[in-house]
């Protein structure tokens, strides 16, 4: 596995492996790598003869409460896992490098990004969308793999591309689950043991709400007052938002249509630790 930290070594690395013809595919991370992670090299790998990951914590996307610094930096673990998964390239960034001090450009999806992650989260796609389109640029791939556990950036990478036509196919990869059903994220390792067990009960609202729609439902009313009481069974959860909204521009349906896709949101908090999961579905 070859380790590039420089941005123009990057760039010209991917250069001669296009005029090779090889088809790069690439997977952007923050690191603290986990299965989650590794199922989109793995879909990366089907579509791709050369995969680039690149762990890179984004200092634009965190908020000034955020925990940026306390952000989890496993590198040397993160590294044998990426050999492991088979990886090409890895690379790895230096904030130092990757955004000059003159650097005054930056990319805002719109729309897509006025409500729930959002709005609670001032500036974080404008963050996201702009570290994405410099890895873009740097990592020139043909293919990029994205998250599904992560709906709303999906859905901002996916609007980015096309309107800013560049010519990169967006794949989306299933959620991985821990074997309670929690959705793996790096920030578990936040939650005590016991809320971590706890927190399955995430994944259970969600798994009965896939059954109710796969069932006939369409009630979007009876469907978000499902998943919410068995939400409310934990005590030390309290939900930042719930919501039913079409994937193509995050808006909450008046009712839902057949033959739509929508994503099903439930976004939580417990201990302080914000804990994202969701369902996608198409009516
Ligand atoms: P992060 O390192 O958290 O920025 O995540 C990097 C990529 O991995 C993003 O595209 C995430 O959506 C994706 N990802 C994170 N957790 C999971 C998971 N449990 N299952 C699938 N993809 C994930």
């Amino acid at each position: 596995m070859n380790i590039i930290k420089g941005s123009a070594e990057m760039q010209q690395f991917s250069r001669n492996e296009r005029r090779r013809g090889k088809t790069i595919g690439f997977v952007p991370t923050m690191g603290a790598l986990h299965q989650g992670h590794l199922s989109l090299i793995s879909l990366a790998k089907t579509r791709a003869n050369l995969v680039v990951l690149s762990i890179f914590v984004n200092p634009l996307q965190f908020g000034k409460n955020e925990d940026f610094s306390k952000y989890p930096r496993p590198i040397e673990k993160d590294t044998a896992l990426a050999e492991n998964a088979g990886v090409d390239v890895l690379f790895l960034p230096e904030a130092s490098d990757f955004y000059a001090e003159s650097h005054q450009t930056f990319v805002s999806v719109e729309g897509l990004t006025e409500r729930f992650e959002g709005a609670i989260r001032p500036g974080h796609f404008r963050g996201v969308s702009t570290v994405v389109m410099k890895l873009f640029g740097t990592v020139m791939p043909e293919v990029a793999v994205f998250g599904k556990k992560d709906a709303q950036q999906f859905a901002v990478i996916k609007r980015m591309t096309e309107d800013l036509n560049l010519d990169i196919e967006i794949l989306g990869g299933e959620i991985v689950r821990e074997p309670n059903g929690l959705a793996m994220s790096s920030r578990n390792m936040y939650l005590t043991e016991e809320s971590r067990q706890q927190a399955g009960v995430i994944s259970k609202a969600i798994f009965n709400a896939k059954h109710s729609i796969d069932s006939g439902e369409r009630d979007m009313e009876k469907l978000l007052l499902a998943v919410e009481s068995e939400l409310k069974t934990f005590s030390k959860l309290t939900i930042d938002y719930l919501d039913i909204v079409r994937l193509n521009d995050f808006q909450t349906p008046e009712k839902l249509e057949k033959g739509v896709e929508y994503v099903l949101l439930v976004t939580v908090r417990v201990e302080g630790v914000r804990l994202l999961d969701n369902l996608f579905f198409t009516a």
